[in-house]
Order: structure tokens, then C-alpha cells, then sequence
């Protein structure tokens, strides 16, 4: 189990504060060349220069806590992406998503 209590909002903050995360965090970025990992798939080239870099739990912390410090489980995403992937754009994204449904044949 993690020390961390991550459905506390403040827990939360405490960890993306804390030295292990920070340091975790700069190996990521290190590792993925300071590129976002999903517009690189695009042949995007998507840098620290171009865009705001965050570093994304693939199984999100919440449900597996115990993943929260392993390097294996994150990786580098733009603020974009990191918003796709968490759906927060209440509009595209949610009409994307209609979209993909209505095409659909059943
Ligand atoms: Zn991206």
C-alpha cells in the first residue's frame, strides 16, 4: 500500500510535491526525450519548449496506488493529451465520442 491517501485531495497535492515524485518525474521526462509519448505517434515532435510537459499515471493512482512511484507506469504526455486521455474538454472530445458512436453500425 502507498503512503498516500489519493482520493485525498490534499494527500494528492502532498505527493506531486514530494522529492521521490520530483525526482521520478525528471527521469520520465528524461527517458521519453522531453517529447510527448502520444504525439510522437503522430510524428509529432511535441517538446518542453513547444508545450507544457506532464507526466501521466497509465493505471491512474487511485486505483492502483502502489504503482504511483514506478517508472514503468508513467509516461510523458502534453497538457493536450493529458487532457484527452483524463476527458477534460467538456466539449470536443465529448462530441468526438458521440460521433464515434452514431458511426457505429449495429
Ligand atoms: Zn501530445
Amino acid at each position: 500500500m502507498s503512503e498516500y491517501d489519493f482520493n485525498n485531495e490534499r494527500e494528492r497535492k502532498r505527493f506531486y510535491g514530494s522529492a521521490s515524485w520530483l525526482r521520478l518525474r525528471q527521469e520520465v521526462l528524461k527517458r521519453d526525450h522531453n517529447e510527448c509519448i502520444e504525439c510522437a505517434k503522430e510524428g509529432k515532435v511535441t517538446t518542453r519548449e513547444a508545450a507544457v510537459l506532464e507526466i501521466d499515471h497509465i493505471q491512474e493512482i487511485k486505483d492502483r496506488p502502489d504503482l504511483a512511484l514506478d517508472i514503468d507506469n508513467l509516461r510523458t504526455l502534453c497538457k493536450y493529451h493529458h487532457n484527452v486521455r483524463h476527458d477534460r474538454f467538456d466539449g470536443r472530445v465529448q462530441q468526438e465520442k458521440v460521433r464515434r458512436w452514431d458511426d457505429e453500425q449495429w
